[in-house]
């Protein structure tokens, strides 16, 4: 099952919009790059079990 949800850049602030593969769990972690400024964005994603509603943190790629 996949979603999608938008995520804020951490570099530039840029709204982007990121795939979601639900059966991969309800919390995960992942280095996707921002498709304004291609900074590599961590994505730190965390889906409710009963909504599914879709809430990322973003931080920087050290
Ligand atoms: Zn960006």
């Amino acid at each position: 099952m996949q979603t999608t949800a938008d995520y804020s850049c951490a570099y530039c602030g840029e709204t982007s919009t990121t795939f979601i593969d639900i059966s991969a769990g309800f919390s995960q972690r992942y280095v996707e790059d921002c498709q304004v400024c291609c900074r590599p964005n961590i994505l730190y994603v965390s889906i409710d079990e009963e909504t599914l509603e879709v809430e990322i943190q973003t931080d920087y790629e050290e």
